[in-house]
């Protein structure tokens, strides 16, 4: 491989035709489902699948098939068929549903509303996760410019990820036979610790979404009448917080949200703890004063990776502050969102959690949780040696230093399915959410000379694993 001249035409098609592309896509509010209950007749999500598979044909990939596949009441899909040079087959997936806007985006800047700034494009999702469609059919797409040969590739791209990837089990039973069995996922959907190496995904923490409802009037009251007689929601609401995490430490209390971290995984932290020393948290926009939890480098790696955390992301039927009177509240509704560890049982912990909280409810108070969504994260298989040393020796071509390998914090619902359905293929997940690349949150960007040297390490994976003598 020519790898001046690959860098050149991946730069090329990155700088005239996908970044204008992806400048288009920020525009298109496609919230996941989960967000935006009248997703199928806002039509954003056709906008933004028309986008990307109008791209995707224009680039006239040898022997390419694309289908937009839609079953009744479901997110659709895209998928792409690429004839290959050898008898193996690699699945490379990236999704296009976005998170919703959040608030706190800077002046100038918003959800919606593409602008380039120096290195990074800002916007929802094009990092998280509209870049994927692009950055895989530009791989293959380069290889093919220098009669590099290749695997056979399947690019999937679903849009209920952020919902929990729900509708995407139905497509693999309805595309079992076409996909057929990958020795080799690809997904470009993941983090990177720092925009100066390769950084690879060796596991990903499971999610579980739930709301915790509280009623104890049937109506709001005058607090002069009523407070001190009727227990205030908020008072329960901490009593039950506390049966499920440590208000002192952060710790989560429920064991089956615990498991055993693996030796290796264990080491891989450490090894990320030297790397980024204290970038951890310092890359995190923490207020002056204010300090990380408790432990060294290594634990809070740990922490974010191996150990379930607590986050609460919604809160209804609390007025705002503006709007604020003095009324005895009738009930609370917060939604939770649960990281558990790679390895957990995530319908165990979602039973747990549910148990738990609704037990025994302080004052016989109306507690209900309902679970939204529960999905079991990830845990790769031992890498082999051929991918490991292609990983390597695509990060130093392209970024010149090594690759590091460490676990996320962050889910993807659908590599712990595909782990469960192909257990003997190998898995290069990667990404470019690093540094305040702040998917999920306000000031989202992508950053692009990343995103274009991530390209480039995606050729040559797949040309090493075209080389490879291991035969599926
Ligand atoms: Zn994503």
């Amino acid at each position: 491989m020519n790898h001046q001249q690959l860098t050149n035409y991946i730069n090329n098609l990155w700088d005239t035709s996908i970044i204008p592309t992806l400048i288009e896509y920020i525009k298109i509010p496609n919230k996941s489902p989960q967000f935006d209950a009248d997703w199928e007749s806002h039509g954003y999500m056709d906008e933004a699948v028309e986008l990307i598979a109008n791209w995707c044909r224009e680039q006239a990939v040898n022997g390419m098939t694309l289908d937009v596949l839609q079953l009744k009441g479901r997110t659709p899909v895209i998928i792409m068929d690429i004839p290959g040079d050898n008898n193996k087959t690699v699945l490379l997936y990236g999704h296009l549903d976005k998170q919703p806007e959040m608030t706190g985006w800077s002046e100038g800047l918003g959800p919606w509303q593409p602008v380039i700034r120096g290195d990074r494009l800002y916007g929802r999702g094009a990092a998280d996760d509209g870049y994927a469609a692009f950055a895989s059919l530009t791989a293959i797409k380069a290889l093919q410019e220098q009669n590099i040969p290749h695997a056979r590739c399947v690019i999937l791209i679903e849009a209920s990820e952020e919902s929990g990837s729900h509708d995407l089990p139905h497509y693999m039973d309805v595309l079992k036979e076409q996909i057929g069995t990958p020795d080799l996922v690809i997904c470009l959907d993941s983090c990177c610790g720092n925009y100066e190496q390769l950084w690879t995904t060796t596991s990903l923490r499971g999610v579980l979404t739930a709301t915790l409802s509280i009623d104890v009037l049937k109506e709001g009251v005058h607090s002069g009448a009523a407070s001190g007689i009727v227990p205030s929601c908020f008072q329960i609401l901490r009593q039950l917080l506390s049966r499920i995490e440590s208000e002192t430490t952060g710790e989560v209390l429920i064991k089956e949200m615990h498991v055993d971290i693996p030796k290796q995984r264990g080491e891989q932290a450490h090894l990320a703890a030297e790397v980024l020393g204290d970038a951890v948290f310092k890359d995190l926009p923490f207020h002056d004063t204010v300090n990380p939890r408790e432990g060294t480098i290594a634990d809070l790696i740990l922490n974010r990776t191996w150990k379930p955390a607590i986050s609460i992301t919604g809160l209804s039927g609390v007025p705002s502050v503006e709007n604020g009177g003095n009324v005895t509240l009738p009930s609370i509704k917060v939604k939770l969102s649960v990281r558990l560890p790679p390895t957990c049982d995530a319908e165990q912990a979602a039973s747990a959690l549910k148990t738990e909280l609704e037990t025994q409810p302080p004052y016989n108070a109306n507690v209900r949780c309902d679970i939204l969504d529960a999905a079991s994260g990830w845990n790769a298989p031992a890498e082999a040696a051929w991918l490991n040393k292609a990983i390597n020796e695509a990060s130093m071509a392209t970024f010149g230093k090594p690759a590091v390998s460490m676990g996320e914090g962050v889910s993807i619902p659908f590599m712990g399915m595909l782990g469960r359905k192909f257990p003997k293929a190998q898995f290069l997940i990667t990404g470019v959410l690093g540094p305040e690349a702040n998917a999920h949150g306000p000031n989202e960007f992508l950053h692009l000379p990343t995103v274009k040297k991530l390209t480039a390490c995606v050729c040559h994976t797949l040309m090493a694993h075209s080389e490879d003598h291991y035969n599926p």
